[in-house]
């Protein structure tokens, strides 16, 4: 065998640079679906299913192209458990001159698979990932000599060196006179609710999946989540037909209700899209140009689309910048000194504050929750409540379909946690229940009241939030951007403060929050 090509389960494309001059003749492409993935952390079911199953379909894929394949399955007899493992296993029985991959998602993968290579003596050949638009060399210029790093600029800068929503006849101008849309998106449902909202694309399980659901179910069994609603997109063809599913379903109103909740639907008008983006189904590039194409055919506002773009060529490009510039710092940072527990709920959803039940059960039953339920649901609670950002990241990393490194720990521990202190966000997102309540109607069905920030009924997002900037306040005086919350708490008579870390200290010694079977 003159080379193995190494292909990881998030680097499921025909095309990925690893394949560049591949000679079926001589080359061999290697696959390996290891324990070790799903239990460094305890992985949730409806994330493992999601890999392993698109992995078998990929294999099915390299099989129809006459790639020849080596592919160890989970259950097979032999199998080492890891992929450093696996990999030093089958080089001794292939005996290759050479290994080649694309550069992979995670850090700790790429130690591990460098470390392996070098162990038995062959070269490790790691090809820049063309997936995204930019390198990560490129981001690398783009950070140095800055002591923040704003996506904004990122984006803008981005926007003009791909002609992307571009005016054409101003150069260097965005389209539509403005590169942000905010003021026009951002809406809640209102009283008169969401209507008839459209229904998520639905990929029943076929025989390849209906046979990983059941390994995951008798071989993960402890594990967190169910499988019953599972029916994601697992190979091209359908991430394909999700794509135009979306774009002439939902990206219309995507960005006017891009922060909306609403009880019992986290799909809304998101695009669901993530998992697909970061298995490399699909293309950014393709996903990019269809909304632009559905702009230009006059099927969805600039507003809409705009604010779609600047998740895909924005945050989701300069997250991956973040992560492979600062790792493996990065993981360990904890700005804000937090070393509480993660409530024992969050694993089952046994809470009886209502926006998190309902955004813990969305996340078990379809390792899915949108994005401001992940930013200021899950993650703003575990904020405020002070828990230890490693423990807030190893969930988010084992729950979500869509979760690989690169992307989860930025914006768990960055974004979500202000762990990296400012480096990625300007300011914490914390909240009291009243954001909750402006943009869901959850509150109406929950015990607790938002408006209250003490006694029995008090909304622990409420209590939390006061809590948080007493705890902090000599830190956040001094950023700009928290100066007016940091000054309403002057409104606060010594008593209250008092009554307000009493309640904050109930609900972390877990009396409050938390039903009794949890
Ligand atoms: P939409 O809301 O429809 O957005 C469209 C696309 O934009 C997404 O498919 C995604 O590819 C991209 N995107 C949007 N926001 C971001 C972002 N902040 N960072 C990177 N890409 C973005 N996204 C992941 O892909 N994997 C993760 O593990 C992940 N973990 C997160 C953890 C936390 C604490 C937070 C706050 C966000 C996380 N995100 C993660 C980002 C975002 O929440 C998801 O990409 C999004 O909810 C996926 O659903 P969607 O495809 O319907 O996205
Ligand atoms: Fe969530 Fe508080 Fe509203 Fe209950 S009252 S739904 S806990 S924000």
């Amino acid at each position: 065998l003159r080379t193995l090509v190494l292909v990881l389960g998030d680097q499921l494309d025909l095309d990925a640079a690893a394949f560049d001059g591949f000679d079926a003749a001589q080359d061999g492409v290697w696959m390996a679906e290891v324990a070790d993935e799903s239990t460094h952390i305890a992985s949730g079911k409806p994330r493992i299913t999601m890999f392993l199953a698109a992995m078998r379909h990929f294999a099915q894929a390299l099989q129809e192209q006459g790639r020849p394949l080596h592919y160890m399955r989970l259950e097979d007899p032999g199998n080492a458990g890891s992929l450093a493992a696996q990999l030093l296993a089958d080089v001794a029985r292939l005996r290759p001159s050479r290994l080649l991959m694309t550069a992979p998602g995670d850090w700790r993968v790429l130690q591990a698979l460098k470390a392996a290579a070098q162990s038995c003596g062959l070269a490790l050949e790691i090809r820049e990932d063309r997936h995204f638009f930019s390198s990560v060399r490129e981001f690398a210029e783009h950070a140095r000599g800055r002591k923040s790093l704003r996506m904004e600029f990122f984006y803008r800068e981005q926007r003009k060196k791909h002609q992307i929503l571009m005016d054409p006849a101003q150069a260097g101008a965005p389209l539509g006179g403005q590169w942000n849309f905010d003021a026009e998106n951002r809406a809640a449902f209102g009283a008169e609710g969401p209507g008839l909202l459209p229904t998520r694309s639905r990929f029943e399980p076929d025989e390849i999946t209906r046979e990983v659901i059941a390994l995951v179910e008798r071989r993960f069994a402890h594990h967190p989540g169910s499988l019953t609603g599972f029916a994601w997109p697992l190979t091209r063809a359908h991430a394909l037909q999700a794509l135009q599913a979306f774009i002439s379903e939902r990206l219309p109103l995507f960005g006017r209700y891009q922060d909306a909740i609403w009880p019992g639907d986290p799909w809304l008008y998101h695009a669901h899209l993530s998992a697909a983006l970061n298995l490399k189904l699909l293309n950014p590039r393709e996903v990019v140009a269809a909304a632009v194409a559905a702009y230009e055919a006059g099927q969805a506002p600039l507003a809409s689309v705009e604010g779609f773009v600047r998740q895909i060529l924005g945050w989701r490009e300069y997250v991956r910048g973040v992560y492979w510039t600062q790792m493996p710092g990065y993981l360990e940072l904890n700005a804000l000194g937090a070393e509480q527990e993660l409530p024992a709920w969050y694993w089952t959803g046994a809470t009886d504050m209502a926006c998190l039940r309902d955004a813990i059960m969305q996340t078990l039953t379809q390792g899915y929750a949108n994005h401001i339920q992940r930013l200021m649901v899950t993650g703003g609670y575990a904020l405020m409540l002070g828990v230890r950002p490693q423990t807030v990241h190893a969930w988010y990393l084992a729950m979500y379909v869509d979760a690989v490194e690169w992307v989860e720990l930025p914006n768990t521990l960055g974004m979500s946690q202000y762990a990296d202190g400012g480096l990625m966000g300007s300011k914490p997102y914390i909240a009291t229940g009243k954001y909750i309540d402006r943009m869901s109607p959850h509150c109406k069905g929950c015990r607790y009241d938002p408006v209250q920030r003490t006694g029995d009924k008090a909304c622990p997002y409420t209590t939390l939030y006061w809590d948080f900037l007493m705890h902090h306040e000599t830190a956040m005086a001094n950023n700009p951007r928290m100066a007016l919350q940091v000054k309403n708490l002057a409104r606060l008579s010594i008593e209250e403060r008092q009554a307000v870390r009493s309640r904050a200290d109930a609900i972390r010694r877990g009396e409050v929050g938390a039903l009794p079977n949890a």
